[in-house]
């Protein structure tokens, strides 16, 4: 069976996929101005700083928009479908793409509350998804 398209850390993303699989969900926050980013990345997206720690987030954070998809977007997708694909506005402010999972995807709102949980893809990969809080 076909594998679903997997991320490829790099410098940048690399301490975001590690804490993934530690099951840790982190966030960059720019030591300059002061606010959080997400998608990792080398400067900050409000400032340019490139002066970035990374945070412990809370993992929680409710449904910004989302949609039911029922046509696989990819072979590795086949006997995933329907799934829900949404944006999830973060408790610490950035919006993020992601699934809703662990729920029937007729049952999600928007500005429903949501929590980070996490799939093992692969002995390597683990992808933040979100869950019915
Ligand atoms: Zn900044």
């Amino acid at each position: 069976m076909a594998q679903i398209p997997l991320p490829r850390p790099y410098q940048d993303t690399a301490p975001y996929w590690a804490a993934a699989k530690e099951h840790r969900f982190i966030l960059q926050k720019c030591r300059d101005c002061g606010e959080p980013q997400f998608y990792p990345r080398g400067v900050c997206s409000h400032c340019l700083s490139s002066a970035l720690d990374w945070i412990e987030a809370s993992g929680k954070g409710t449904v910004y928009s989302f949609t039911v998809n029922h046509r696989a977007p990819h072979p590795g997708f086949a006997g995933k479908t329907p799934f829900v694909l949404a944006i999830v506005a973060l408790a610490e402010g950035p919006r993020m793409m992601t699934n809703i999972v662990d729920c029937d995807p007729e049952t999600v709102k928007v500005g429903m509350a949501v929590q980070v949980t996490y799939d093992d893809v692969t002995e390597e990969v683990t992808l933040p998804m979100f869950r019915p809080a």
